[in-house]
């Protein structure tokens, strides 16, 4: 098989669910965000997976991501979607029985006239300034929303994945300000929400990366391993350079294998001459530039080449892979793409 496989553990998938459940009191609702196909994972076996662990309510991004979401899940399961309603979505809303979080007085607007008594909730802005209603904004609509039942308002954070930030306790003041009193459901937090501590937790939190073995959650089990086939190996003399612009050169007699794996694969271009991949527990230095299809790796200190080479795997996970490239976990994870063999286990 010419093709990397990327392995897909369900039950750490499960697994991470679970402990980041068991981070907020019994009272406190833990949903999974599966948007961008489950950070790369697929998203229809990723929701399913967390279903089966206890999840009850999903977030995608945008409204297109909810079918294959709602497909997976059946009808039960709640599927809200970060961006709201957006001007065309209202039939998928309808069709696929998706919650929007409201954004703005517009989309208010659209919701209540296009779709009457459909479920929705209201994002407000903290001070992110990314996505929400402003405080203003929701002062001179909240009578009307709480009228309406709202399911859920939320608001999100900049800069929960450093505790000491001095943002985490102006925004978690700001939500209280708009929300403190009105009985209705609320969530600030996703995975670095949930770390900060309870004060953070409100009713809901809404989990992604740590749910797939990525930073800020320290104790994530990891979730994604990915093997690259050796395609073929070369002896190479002193001086002799490898790959596109010649960039590394043999200092010595040096022994190069050839993976299936490229920048077509999410491994982006950065990793050139600063990843590694390795053989089992051996770390073995790229070579050279990644390009689209191949990576060149340096195995000159092996005995013996193994028939695939890992570049996710226990030994490097998405954090010390993005770290190499000067990226974080999310890009690497959403980045692999479509050409990988597929394999699950678990779940
Ligand atoms: C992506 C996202 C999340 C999940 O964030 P993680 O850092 O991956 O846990 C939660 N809420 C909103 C609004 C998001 O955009």
């Amino acid at each position: 098989m010419g093709t990397g496989t990327l392995t897909i553990d369900l039950d750490a998938l499960a697994a991470n669910w679970r402990a980041l459940d068991r981070l907020s009191a019994d009272t406190v609702e833990t949903a999974a965000v599966v948007k961008a196909d489950g950070y790369g994972l697929g998203a229809g076996r990723v929701a399913r997976a967390l279903a089966k662990a206890g999840a009850r309510r999903f977030f995608v991004a945008v409204a297109e991501e909810g079918a294959a979401v709602r497909n997976a899940l059946g009808p039960g399961p709640e599927i809200c979607v970060f961006s709201g309603h957006m001007a065309g979505d209202t039939e998928m809303l309808q069709d696929l029985q998706l919650t929007p979080m409201l954004n703005s007085v517009e989309q208010l607007t659209r919701h209540v006239e296009s779709l009457p008594g459909h479920a929705f909730g209201v994002q407000l802005d903290s001070g992110m300034n990314r996505l929400g209603m402003e405080p203003a904004e929701w002062a001179s609509v909240a009578e009307l929303v709480l009228s309406l039942a709202p399911r859920l308002l939320m608001s999100h954070l900049a800069c929960a994945d450093e505790p000491d930030h001095e943002a985490n306790a102006r925004q978690l003041a700001a939500f209280r300000e708009m929300t403190d009193g009105l009985n209705v459901p609320r969530s600030l937090s996703a995975t670095g929400g949930i770390l900060l501590g309870p004060d953070y937790h409100f009713d809901l939190t809404r989990p992604g990366i740590g749910l797939y073995g990525g930073l800020p959650f320290e104790a994530a089990q990891p979730v994604a391993r990915i093997a690259l086939p050796v395609i073929q190996t070369r002896e190479l003399t002193e001086g002799e350079a490898v790959g596109y612009g010649c960039s590394w050169t043999a200092q010595a007699p040096a022994h190069i294998a050839t993976i299936s794996g490229g920048y077509a694969d999410g491994l982006i271009r950065a990793m050139s001459g600063k990843a590694q991949v390795f053989a089992g527990d051996t770390p073995c230095p790229v070579a050279g530039r990644v390009s689209m299809d191949l990576i060149t790796v340096d195995v000159s200190h092996l005995n013996e080449v193994p028939a695939a080479l890992d570049i996710l795997c226990p030994a490097q996970g998405v954090d010390a892979l993005a770290e190499m490239a000067g990226t974080i976990g999310y890009e690497i994870l959403t980045s692999l793409g479509a050409r990988y063999a597929r394999r699950y286990t678990g779940g």
